[in-house]
Parts: C-alpha cells; structure tokens; sequence
C-alpha cells in the first residue's frame, strides 16, 4: 500500500544527498578524531568543518558548538548542566523559568531537579501565545536560566525570542536585580534557552541577533540522520579562543571530547550529514516555507469541506506567530485514536502530538495549558507536512478522510 506520511513533525525522511555524504564519509573517514595520527587528523577536520558550517548558518563561532545525540541529549545538558553549574559555585537556591508547553525533555529533567530549584511555569493562552507580563515580572534576583520552545512542536507556535531576550536585558540593567545580590551588570544570569528544534526548518536564527546564550537543534527534523544533534553554547565565561567557557556542567564525562562537555567518540559520518542537512535547508528555506504554508492551507480548506466544524488548535493558518508545517485541528465527535488507526490503515499517517507523549501514552500536555477540555484533546490531531508533501498526496488523504468519517 502506497504511505502519505504527514508526520514531519516527529521525524522527516533523509535527504538522498545527506544520505549519499554521510555513507562517503563512513567509508573514507573511519579515524577516532581524537587520535594524534593522520587518519584521526582528518576525522577531527571533518567535524571542524562542520562546526564552522553550522555555526555560520546560526551566526555563532565554530568554538561554541557541542555535538550530542540529538535535541533530548542538548535539552538535558542545558538544565542539568546550567543548574549544577551554579549549585558548585554559589550557595543559593536557583530559579529556572520555563514554559508549560515545552517537550519532554525539558520538562523531565525539570522535574528531577525540582525539590533543589524554584521552577516556574509560564502559562499560555488559548491560541499557544506565552504571557511576557508574566514572564517579566517572574524573574527574580536568582533566576539563572530561562528556557522557552522556539516553535511548538504540537502546535508550531512561534515564542517572541527577541522580545524574551529584551526583556533579561531590561532586568539585568536594572540596579541590585542581578545575582549577587547587589548592583552585578557583569553577571551572566538569567541565562536565556531556546529549543530550536522544529524552527530552524523555516526561521532564520541569529543567535546574536536574537541574544540567545543556548541553543539546540537536531538534525532528523531537517531532513538529516536520527541521533544527532547539538547544543550551540555561548562563550560567557572568561575567553580563550579554542575552548568553549560556558556555564555548564558536563553530563556526560570521560574523555573530554566536545570541549568536555560531551564525552565520547563523535560519530563523524552523522556531523557530516548533520552539517549537509543544515546547508541544503538554508538553501531552500524560503521557497520550501512558501510551498508548505500553500499546501497546508490548501490541506485545511478542502478539509473544512467535509469538516464546517473544524478548529484549529493555536495559531490560525494566516498568523506569522507560527511555521507553516504543523496544524493541530480538533474535529468535533471524532474520536482520535479511531481516526488515527482508521487513517494508518488506508495509509495515511498522521499523529495525536508527540511522538515521545505518545510512546507514554500521556494527554497532551501542550494542549491542556492551553485550556482545551479532555474531551477536546480526545478529538484533536496533529498533521505535519514536508518539503516531500505534494498536492496530490493531499487530494488523496482528502478521500481517505472523507470515506473513514462521513
Ligand atoms: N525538542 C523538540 C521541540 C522536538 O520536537 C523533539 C523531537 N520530538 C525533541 C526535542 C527531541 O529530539 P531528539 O529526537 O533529537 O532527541
């Protein structure tokens, strides 16, 4: 049976000409890149190459990126590695701010450390949107990290990234309001996070720009290999040039690759595919967003159709407030475990939000704070279209939908 896969969002299929550099690579450059001898020599220039590619896509240097296992690894260390940071070296309680509509792995780990560290959720509204009046006055004088999701990956709602990072600046000038206690301008605190995961698809992101201190991304949602990710990290701490001095602790410790803070022989052929995928999406990110916001309105309109009750969950397809791939829609009286596997049997695969929320089995976190019933989340689904989606693809599903529900 011929698939429709509009589950981008989870995961995309690889690029044929990612797929063709990472198998190059894995033949010719098999050398551990941290050995001294020629062979390793060229394993560790392939992931310089990298690091200087990538960073230049992000408008950060090659020396503060870390290489991980992908966006939970990145996501982990941010909160683990920033929280034991500080508790090593200072004696306060610390405060993390975060929203309630962040993935797993931001969330979990939050958890962990929860009885150690004041933790504060920002709400949401109905249409995903955070409260900056919140936000502002939540920040107090031993917060050290704020983390907000760049684009939701339920609902793809877009976070005001500038007006968050405005927002610590204003704090952080502000006499007596920084750590320390007293007038400290120079404290790297409240650090700002962002999980770029779902967004680099289709924003452009300047990190400096943005004033963002970490940063992560994964590759499998651009088109490149599962198990690779990173964490861009900003050289806050006292320089030197070829090691990255950034507030974090490792989480992964042994041989101090990744400039110690992520142990472990780097898996060059998936760095070089990462950095592949990362090339082609700049490349095509302009035309690619124009040509997926155009089929998911045009996805929605004929759903609409056969659905005049239809809703959207978060942003409406018009608003700039969100990337063009996902639509979460609530479809009154249609129960979505049913519909989903009456879907998958007809070949066309959809999901209900997460792919880790699933695999849990757990309601949609994400939908809940945005004040959605169970009711309604039990009739909620997400689709999520690629740079492979074509219209006919569409049309089709269109039939299938049409012949499950009427
Ligand atoms: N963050 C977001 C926003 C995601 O969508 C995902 C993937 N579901 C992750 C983190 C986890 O990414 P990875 O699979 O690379 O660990």
């Amino acid at each position: 049976m011929k698939r429709i896969y509009f589950d981008y969002a989870s995961t995309s299929p690889i690029d044929k000409d990612v797929l063709k550099t990472i198998s190059n690579t894995s033949g010719a450059i098999f050398g551990n890149p941290s050995s001294i001898h020629q062979i390793g020599q060229i394993a560790s220039k392939t992931i310089f190459e990298a690091k200087k590619s990538i960073a230049s896509a992000i408008g950060a240097k090659y020396n503060e990126i870390i290489f991980t296992s992908g966006a939970t690894e990145a996501n982990n260390l941010v909160i683990l590695g920033t929280y034991n940071y500080f508790i090593k070296n200072n004696n306060k309680r610390p405060h993390i701010i975060t929203t309630q509509t962040e993935h797993e792995s931001i969330l979990e780990p939050l958890k962990s450390i929860e009885p150690y560290c004041d933790i504060t959720y920002i709400p949401v509204s109905k249409d995903g949107l955070i409260d900056l009046n919140f936000l502002t006055s939540a920040i107090k004088e031993n917060t050290i990290l704020i983390s907000v999701i760049m684009a939701n990956n339920e609902t793809g709602t877009i976070a005001p990234i500038k007006e968050i990072s405005k927002i610590i600046k204003e704090f952080s000038a502000r006499d007596g309001s920084s750590l320390g206690g007293k007038i400290n301008k120079s404290s790297i605190y409240p650090l700002l996070h962002t999980d770029a995961s779902q967004a680099l698809q289709f924003i452009n992101i300047n990190v400096e720009e943005l004033g963002i201190d970490l940063l992560t991304l994964s590759a499998h949602k651009i088109y490149g290999p599962k198990g690779i990710g990173l964490l861009y990290a900003k050289n806050l701490l006292p320089k030197n040039n070829k090691t990255l001095n950034s507030p974090i602790n490792p989480i992964i410790l042994g041989g101090g690759q990744e400039f110690g803070f992520r142990s472990g022989t780097e898996d060059v052929p998936k760095i070089a595919g990462f950095q592949k995928s990362i090339e082609i999406n700049e490349k095509i990110k302009k035309q690619n967003y124009k040509k997926i916001k155009e089929l998911n309105n045009y996805f929605i309109k004929r759903l609409k159709n056969i659905h005049q009750n239809l809703e959207i969950n978060g942003q409406d397809l018009s608003s700039n407030k969100r990337i063009p791939n996902i639509v979460n829609i609530y479809i009154p009286e249609k129960d979505k475990e049913s519909l989903l596997i009456s879907m998958d049997l007809k070949g066309v695969c959809a999901s209900s939000g997460s792919a880790c929320a699933s695999r849990a089995n757990k309601e949609s976190g994400v939908l809940k704070s945005m004040g959605f019933n169970e009711e309604r989340i039990n009739q909620s689904i997400r689709f999520s279209f690629g740079k492979f989606t074509n219209k006919k693809e569409i049309d089709e599903s269109i039939k299938i939908i049409e012949n499950i529900t009427k």
